[in-house]
């Protein structure tokens, strides 16, 4: 089968089969991996190499604090303004700019209004033609005097996706949780990345937030300590009992996807993926994806059929062809192909020979 579940969690085979071998007697410890205690020799050198790991695959500076905290990303849409209010308030900063390019950063704004002032910048419009698209990040309207800039660049629901950033010199946040390690990126452009694991890391239940260190906040601000990210750091991120068990499989992921050639290899595997799947639709006259194409994105596919009364049948014949989950996001209806790293060429090829199938039969 082919999993197209926009999440959670998508982790390659390989993994999958080596988490399997090693469950119940984790490197001949007697007992899994999750057992252990996470401030055992051998767990802290886990959680090590992940880090480690992660640091080489994307290439992050020694100014940044890598941390491993719980909560998702909606955890996070609560810990950066907490924390990044808190780091600008010497310079009385009580602003921030929201940038809302889909349902995520949307949902992003609700929580962000709780904790100071918000600019919200909306740019999401639509063409003459119909097509969903954005206003590029070079065009942003930005307040040189917030604490920071927030933005999602790859939205899950809306299968929009924009790689450029601002420039400006406020700190950017951005919520990298479907998109992390699908292509390089320069950490250095930016203040915050966080991401729910669940869907290029390991499980749901580990966040990862990566903080440029001067935006860390003072210690014994008021933040919850858990969303804490000065205490995450000064703990090595474990001032509470962290999710070891998605610590273990997030680290087995970093090793395959430096087996594998690391992110550059990556961004040419997905691009591959994504341009046939949208080179089909494009070409069909069955199916059909409304976003302009600078902003696909490359992660996560919507499409509709020219008849929607054939959704649920077009859902349960993939089904039985072993291409699971197809079915659209509520909020937007037709169909999504969710095509993380873990998601081989073949599920792709194998999903368009199906779609013409279903064209030919039902178009
Ligand atoms: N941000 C993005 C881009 C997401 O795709 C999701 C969930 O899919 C979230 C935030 C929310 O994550 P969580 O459910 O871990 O809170």
């Amino acid at each position: 089968t082919f999993n197209f579940c926009a999440g959670p969690a998508m982790l390659p085979t390989a993994v999958m089969q080596q988490a399997q071998q090693e469950f119940i007697n984790w490197q001949q410890q007697g007992c899994s991996v999750m057992e252990i205690s996470h401030r055992s020799k051998p767990f802290i050198k886990v959680a090590a190499e992940a880090e480690q790991d992660l640091r080489d695959l994307l290439q992050i500076p020694d100014n940044y604090k890598v941390l491993f905290m719980h909560g998702g990303g909606r955890g996070q849409f609560s810990a950066v303004p907490l924390n990044l209010f808190q780091a600008a308030a010497n310079a009385t900063k009580s602003s921030a700019d929201y940038i809302v390019s889909g349902a995520w950063s949307k949902a992003a704004v609700e929580e962000g209004h709780k904790y100071g002032k918000l600019n919200v910048q909306d740019i999401r419009h639509t063409t003459d033609a119909g097509l969903r698209t954005i206003t590029d990040p070079s065009q942003w309207q930005l307040n040189s005097n917030a604490a920071f800039v927030h933005c999602c660049p790859n939205e899950t629901v809306d299968g929009v996706e924009f790689t450029g950033l601002p420039q400006t010199d406020v700190p950017i946040v951005a919520d990298l949780s479907s998109t992390i390690l699908s292509r390089p990126i320069d950490v250095s452009r930016y203040g915050v990345i966080y991401a729910g694991a669940q869907k290029n890391i390991g499980p749901s239940g580990l966040t990862l937030a990566i903080v440029r260190e001067d935006l860390l906040p003072a210690a014994n601000a008021a933040i919850p300590a858990v969303l804490d990210y000065r205490l995450a750091a000064d703990n090595d991120s474990m001032f509470n009992t962290p999710p070891t068990f998605a610590w273990y499989l997030a680290g087995l992921v970093f090793k395959w996807l430096k087996q594998q050639g690391g992110i550059t290899e990556m961004a040419t595997r997905n691009q591959e993926k994504a341009s046939l799947l949208y080179d089909y639709i494009d070409k069909s006259d069955f199916y059909s994806n409304d976003v302009v194409k600078a902003y696909r994105s490359w992660m996560n596919v919507p499409f509709f059929l020219g008849d929607e009364r054939l959704n649920d049948m077009f859902v349960e014949q993939a089904q039985q062809h072993g291409l699971l989950a197809l079915k659209g996001h509520r909020m937007v209806g037709g169909m999504r192909a969710s095509i993380y790293n873990a998601m081989p060429l073949e599920g792709v090829q194998t999903l368009v020979s199906f779609m013409q199938e279903f064209e030919r039969v039902n178009g």
